[in-house]
């Protein structure tokens, strides 16, 4: 079929649309800059005329290119409200950071700093001292140190103990997990060279079988928390400290990569069960363990690596350090989330740490309701009602996690939920919800309460638009 010459003139030019669009919509302009929605604009007609050359009938291509410039628009990172009950969603960036610990970043960052000088000599001075300092407290540790992520820390230790004659690392079968985005932890371990030497099988790990696999090129003994599932029936694995004894009598270091960070006694913090924290895998006999700053510890995306002090002095030589360390913006959000621990732990602030995941995780049903009456009250919608939901950890950790919770029900017509959904996501603040079972749903254990006022505007102008 010849292409429909009448309907590719019918496409405008790059220039009409940007014109109409900066007429109509200056929303989508003060958020893309001119020359980017240009180029997006140029692309989605350049699009548009392919389709219709193909005999595509394209109904209204202002239309078209606008959800296309909206969408793109949607890209740039700015605050969402959480409603999904999920505490660390790696889709809304993991953990938030405490807002002190923002508000100190504001300064720092803006600023120059003391990143690297030593203020009482002039000279250059060491960096990250004091957060490594604090880490290794929070772990107690001999030493500690901190790397863009998790992940690029397993690399990092690899290329430091398993290189060279020794290139080998004993993991158990049941443990080369997936850990999410398409990556698993054998692929990261081999892109540090070092060779996987895969002992036992999925469900059933012995001690007998990381024995029999050591060799004089083993160069270290690897346990990876399974902290995205977990498996239950005929399973076994040995004790850490049974590893810890083996890897010992072997004279072969020992990592437990931890991957969630759980600074808090979580069975303690809520019905959760029991997280291992850095401190009991390094007194079981582990000589290092490295653990996210973005999951349960509640900071930035960081990889934080903590214990014997040798083997962390060996980590920082290494070549890789260098590509893998992190900025000032990094270092000081930790710092300060550290020191949150750290100071909440020492009784200069009572209770509990100001880090949103542990407050919410310890945040009580009794709390959550009279918020959500109260929501429910200014909204005076027979559609709105109170309910109860099951909040999660996520991102990866706590695969069990099930917290009991509050949600604010939506009970609209089916062909609404997804119209009402999207008018919530897209607005300022987006605020992402559920659909279970028919209803739309936000819960509040993942809202703070400082956002509820932004909510009830947001919802009411929301069921009150024509879906
Ligand atoms: C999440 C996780 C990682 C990766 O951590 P990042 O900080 O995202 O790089 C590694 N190991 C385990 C066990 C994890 O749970």
């Amino acid at each position: 079929m010849p292409p429909d010459q009448e309907a590719l003139r019918k496409i405008p030019s790059v220039e009409k649309v940007l014109h109409a669009l900066a007429s109509s919509d200056s929303a989508v302009f003060t958020r893309v800059p001119r020359s980017v929605a240009t180029g997006i604009v140029r692309s989605a007609l350049a699009d548009l005329r392919k389709r219709v050359a193909k005999g595509a009938t394209v109904e209204n291509p202002l239309e078209d290119v606008r959800i296309t410039l909206a969408h793109f628009a949607a890209t740039r990172i700015t605050p969402v409200i959480n409603g999904t009950g999920v505490l660390i969603h790696t889709n809304l960036g993991r953990s938030p950071v405490a807002s002190a610990a923002a508000e100190t970043l504001a300064s720092v960052a803006s600023s120059y700093s003391n990143v690297e000088i030593d203020l009482h000599t002039g000279a250059r001075g060491p960096r990250a001292k004091f957060l490594e300092t604090c880490l290794a407290t929070l772990c107690r540790s001999e030493a500690a140190t901190v790397v863009n992520n998790c992940a690029a820390g397993l690399v990092l230790v690899l290329q430091h103990l398993a290189s060279g004659q020794k290139n080998e690392v004993i993991v158990s079968r049941g443990e080369l997990v997936e850990i999410g985005g398409g990556f698993r932890i054998p692929e990261i371990l081999e892109a540090s060279g070092a060779k996987l030497v895969e002992v036992g099988a999925t469900n059933k790990t012995h001690l007998a079988d990381y024995e029999r696999a050591i060799t004089d090129r083993t160069g270290l003994l690897l346990k990876v928390h399974r902290s995205n599932f977990y498996m239950e029936g005929f399973t076994a694995e040995p004790d850490t400290s049974e590893l810890a004894a083996l890897a010992k009598k072997s004279g072969i270091p020992f990592m437990h990569d931890l991957g969630s960070g759980a600074m808090m006694q979580t069975d303690q913090l809520a019905p959760l069960e029991h997280e291992t924290t850095p401190w009991e895998t390094l007194a079981a006999g582990c000589d290092l363990v490295c653990f996210s700053g973005d999951k349960l510890l509640g900071g930035p995306q960081a990889g934080i690596i903590a214990g014997r002090a040798d083997l962390i002095a060996g980590i920082k030589k290494t070549p890789f350090y260098r590509a893998v360390r992190p900025d000032k913006v990094i270092f000081t959000l930790l710092q300060e989330t550290a020191c949150a621990y750290l100071d909440a732990a020492s009784g200069d602030t009572k209770g509990l740490p100001e880090i949103p995941v542990v407050q919410m995780l310890a945040i009580k049903e009794s709390a959550l309701l009279p918020r959500a009456e109260a929501i429910i009250k200014a909204l005076s919608d027979s559609r709105v009602t109170t309910g109860t939901g099951t909040a999660r950890c996520g991102g990866g950790t706590m695969p069990k996690s099930s917290i009991p919770s509050i949600t604010l029900e939506f009970r609209l017509e089916e062909k609404h939920l997804e119209p009402f959904a999207h008018a919530l996501r897209t607005g300022t603040p987006g605020i992402v919800g559920y659909i279970d079972a028919g209803i739309f749903k936000l819960d509040l254990r993942t809202i703070f309460e400082n956002q509820d006022k932004h909510l009830i505007n947001a919802l009411k102008k929301g069921l009150n638009t024509k879906l």
